[in-house]
C-alpha cells in the first residue's frame, strides 16, 4: 500500500502566521480571541489550555479582557472601531488575503455597485465583509440568486469558496440581471485553489483518500467532496485516533491531503499510522 501526499496541503500562511502571533502573546489570560481562530478543535483545545478566553461570535459582545485578538478571518472596520472605542488593545492577525477581499468589496461599493458576497452568511469572514457595506447581499447557493433592481452590481467571494461554485453562482447572477452592469473581483485565496489543484492531480493515482482536518472546516469539506465526486473512497479525520484499519482493506494507493488549518503534527501522525499499516501488510504478504 503506497501513501501519496498531495503536493500542496495543510496549514496556509494566513493561519500559520496568526498562530505564531498567538504563541508569542505573553499573558494569555488577558487576551480574548475574537471569532473562531481556526475550525480545528485540536488547536482550540490548546488555546484553552494556555488560558485564552474565546468569543467565537465576533461582533456580538465586547470582550471583557484588555487585549482582543482579531483572527485570520478578520472583522469589519465598524467592529474594529467598536473595540478601540471600548479601550481594547487590538492585536490584528487578519490574513492579507482576507484584507484584499475587504478592499475589493469597498472598491466595488465605491463604484456605486450593490455588493454581493458569495459565501455563508453565518461565517465570521462573511460577517466581517458585509458589516462595512450598505445594503449588501449574501449568496450561498442558487436559491439566493434573484433579479435585483440596481443597475450596477459587484461580486466578491468568501476566500475559501470553491472555484466551480463561484463560477456557477456568478453565471446565474449575470443571467438573472441582464439589465445590470455586473463586475466580479476574484477574491478566492491562492492556498485554497492550490490545495484543490494538488488534490485533482493526485486523484487519478489513488483508490483511497484521507483528508485530515476539522470536521467543521469549509476547505476540508471541499477536499472531501472532490474525492467523492471523483469516485475515490474518501475518509475525513480530525485526528489519527479516528482512522480505522478496515477502510484500507485491499487499498493499493492512499492519497493524503489536509485543510488549511490542520497542524503539521496531525498530518504526520496520520501519515505515520498509514505507513505502519502499509509496512505491516507488506511484511505479511512477503
Ligand atoms: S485560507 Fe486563505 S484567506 Fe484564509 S487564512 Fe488561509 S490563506 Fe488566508
Amino acid at each position: 500500500m503506497q501513501i501519496l501526499r498531495a503536493l500542496e496541503m495543510g496549514m496556509c500562511f494566513g493561519v500559520r502566521d496568526a498562530l505564531a502571533v498567538v504563541d508569542r502573546l505573553p499573558t494569555p489570560a488577558t487576551v480574548t480571541i475574537h471569532g473562531e481562530l481556526v475550525h480545528n478543535r485540536e488547536v482550540l483545545a490548546l488555546l484553552d489550555r494556555r488560558g485564552f478566553a474565546r468569543s467565537p461570535e465576533a461582533g456580538r459582545e465586547v470582550p471583557t479582557t484588555p487585549v482582543v485578538l482579531v483572527t485570520a478571518h478578520g472583522i469589519s472596520d465598524q467592529e474594529r472601531q467598536r473595540l478601540v472605542a471600548a479601550g481594547k488593545q487590538v492585536v490584528d492577525t487578519t490574513c492579507p488575503l482576507v484584507r484584499k477581499a475587504h478592499e475589493a468589496a469597498q472598491q466595488l461599493a465605491a463604484e456605486g455597485r450593490r455588493v454581493i458576497v458569495i459565501g455563508r452568511a453565518n461565517h465570521v469572514e462573511v460577517r466581517g465583509l458585509v458589516e462595512d457595506l450598505a445594503d449588501p447581499l449574501v449568496v450561498a447557493g442558487l436559491a439566493d440568486v434573484a433579479t435585483w433592481p440596481q443597475a450596477k452590481l459587484g461580486i466578491v467571494c468568501q476566500t475559501t469558496t470553491q472555484v466551480e461554485v463561484a463560477e456557477c453562482l456568478i453565471a446565474a447572477i449575470v443571467a438573472q440581471n441582464r439589465h445590470a452592469d455586473v463586475r466580479h473581483i476574484d477574491t478566492i485565496c491562492s492556498p485554497t485553489k492550490a490545495r484543490i489543484e494538488a488534490l485533482l492531480a493526485l486523484l487519478p493515482s489513488i483508490d483511497r483518500l484521507v483528508v485530515v482536518g476539522g470536521h467543521e472546516s469549509n476547505n476540508c469539506k471541499q477536499l472531501v467532496l472532490r474525492g467523492e465526486h471523483f469516485g475515490v473512497r474518501t475518509f475525513h479525520v480530525e485526528h489519527v485516533r479516528e482512522l480505522q484499519r478496515e477502510w484500507f482493506d485491499d487499498a493499493q494507493a492512499v492519497g493524503l491531503t489536509a485543510g488549511t488549518s490542520t497542524l503539521p503534527r496531525t498530518i504526520e501522525e496520520v501519515h505515520g499510522w498509514l505507513s505502519r499499516l502499509g509496512a505491516e501488510r507488506r511484511g505479511r504478504s512477503a
